[in-house]
C-alpha cells in the first residue's frame, strides 16, 4: 500500500468546495511566466485552464475512484469501464521541494482544464518549478531576479530597436537611390581647411540640423561651383544626416534620374507615374549635377514638372552643379531650345533655394 491510498475518498461536499476553490486559482501573467515558462496559461479567457497544487490534485482524485486524467492511484484500470478502454497514460507527479531558505515543503503545480464527463480533470502539464515560498529571503531572491530579469529585458528591448532601426536606415538608405560610394560622405569626413570650405559646411550643416523648419517653408539649397570642391560630398552628407533621422530623401544624379523616368516609359505610364510620385512626393530631394545630363527637350521638360510640383507643395529640393547660371541655362538648351523652360525652373529655385558657392581652386583634382 502506498500513502496514496489512505487519503480518504471525498464526500458531495468536500469534492465540491475543492473543485470551488480549484475554479478560482487562476495565474498571472507573471506567475504564469514563473512557473510555466511562458505568459500563455495566465487567466483563464476561454482555454479554461487552473492550476491546483499536487496535493489538491491527489484529493481530487480521490472524489471518486480516480476523477483526474491519467491518475488512478489503484493502478488497475480494471475499475472503471472508460478507463480500461482508453487507457489513459500513467501520471507522474512530482515530489516536493524544500525552500532553500526556511525548509518550507514547496509543491509543484499542475495546470489542469475540466474535459468534460469522463476524466472530469486534466493535468496538461506540470509547472517547471514548486511553488514560490514567502519567506523573507526567498521573497528577497525572487525580488532581485525580477530586478535583474527586467534588465535583460529591457537591454534585449534596446538591442532589438537599435536592429531595428538600423535595417530602416539601410533600406532607406537604398531606396534613396544614393550610389555606394556615396554613403561615406558624410559631414565627419569633410575636410574644412579653408575658409570657404568651413562656409559651406556651415551653411549645410545648418540646414540639416535644422531640415524641420527648412522643409515647412520648402526651403531648398542651390549648390554650385567648380568640379571637386566637395559639392556633392555636403549634399550627400545632408542626405545621409536626414535618412538616419527617418526622412525620407532622394538623391540621384540628374542623368539617373531621367533614365529612371526614361526607363519606365513603356510600361503604359503606370510605373512612370511611380517613379514620379516618389520624386514629387519625397521629403527632399537631391538632385546631382544638374546640366551634366544630355539635355533635350523631353528632359528640361521632365525636370521642370518635378521642380515645379515640388515648389508648389512646398517641398524642398537640394541641387548640385557645376555651373554657373549663364552656363546651366546654355547647357540645358544646346539649340536655344527649351531656354524659357530652364529659366523657369532656375526661377523656381531662386525662390526656394539658398545659394552655396563653392568656387575655390580645388588643388587636390578630385571631388
Ligand atoms: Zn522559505
Amino acid at each position: 500500500m502506498t500513502e496514496d491510498t489512505r487519503v480518504q475518498a471525498l464526500d458531495f461536499n468536500e469534492a465540491q468546495a475543492l473543485e470551488e476553490q480549484i475554479r478560482t486559482q487562476i495565474l498571472t501573467a507573471e506567475e504564469s511566466q514563473a512557473y510555466f515558462g511562458t505568459g500563455t496559461y495566465a487567466g483563464n479567457f476561454g482555454a479554461k485552464r487552473w492550476y491546483a497544487t499536487t496535493s489538491q490534485i491527489k484529493r481530487l482524485a480521490h472524489k471518486n475512484r480516480n476523477a483526474v486524467k491519467g491518475l488512478n492511484l489503484w493502478q488497475n484500470d480494471e475499475l472503471d469501464f472508460y478507463y480500461s478502454q482508453l487507457k489513459p497514460e500513467q501520471l507522474t507527479i512530482p515530489e516536493p521541494k524544500v525552500c532553500e531558505f526556511c525548509g518550507a515543503e514547496r509543491e509543484y503545480l499542475g495546470l489542469i482544464s475540466h474535459n468534460g464527463w469522463i476524466y472530469e480533470w486534466e493535468v496538461e502539464r506540470w509547472s517547471n518549478t514548486p511553488q514560490r515560498c514567502d519567506c523573507e529571503k526567498a521573497v528577497k531572491k525572487r525580488e532581485a531576479e525580477e530586478v535583474e530579469r527586467k534588465r535583460l529585458e529591457e537591454e534585449e528591448r534596446q538591442r532589438r530597436e537599435a536592429e531595428a532601426q538600423r535595417e530602416r536606415i539601410e533600406k532607406q538608405l537604398a531606396d534613396s537611390g544614393m550610389k555606394k560610394r556615396f554613403l561615406a560622405r558624410r559631414f565627419e569626413n569633410f575636410v574644412t581647411d579653408i575658409p570657404g570650405r568651413k562656409n559651406a559646411y556651415r551653411t549645410a550643416k545648418e540646414y540639416a540640423d535644422n531640415f524641420e523648419a527648412h522643409n515647412a517653408n520648402g526651403d531648398g539649397l542651390y549648390i554650385e561651383g567648380t568640379f571637386g570642391t566637395g559639392k556633392t560630398h555636403l549634399a550627400a552628407a545632408i542626405a545621409i544626416q536626414l535618412i538616419e533621422q527617418g526622412h525620407s530623401v532622394i538623391f540621384k544624379t540628374s542623368d539617373d534620374l531621367l533614365r529612371d523616368i526614361k526607363a519606365t516609359l513603356d510600361d503604359n505610364g503606370k510605373e512612370e507615374q511611380k517613379v514620379l510620385d516618389r520624386l514629387k512626393r519625397c521629403e527632399l530631394l537631391v538632385i546631382d549635377d544638374i546640366g551634366k545630363e544630355q539635355a533635350t527637350d523631353w528632359s528640361t521638360a521632365q525636370l521642370y514638372a518635378i521642380i515645379n510640383d515640388r515648389y508648389e507643395c512646398q517641398r524642398p529640393v537640394i541641387i548640385t552643379t557645376n555651373f554657373n547660371e549663364n552656363d546651366l541655362i546654355e547647357v540645358e538648351s544646346p539649340k536655344g531650345v527649351g531656354t524659357h523652360r530652364i529659366k523657369a525652373i532656375l526661377s523656381r529655385l531662386h525662390e526656394t533655394c539658398g545659394l552655396m558657392t563653392m568656387d575655390w581652386q580645388d588643388w587636390r583634382g578630385n571631388g
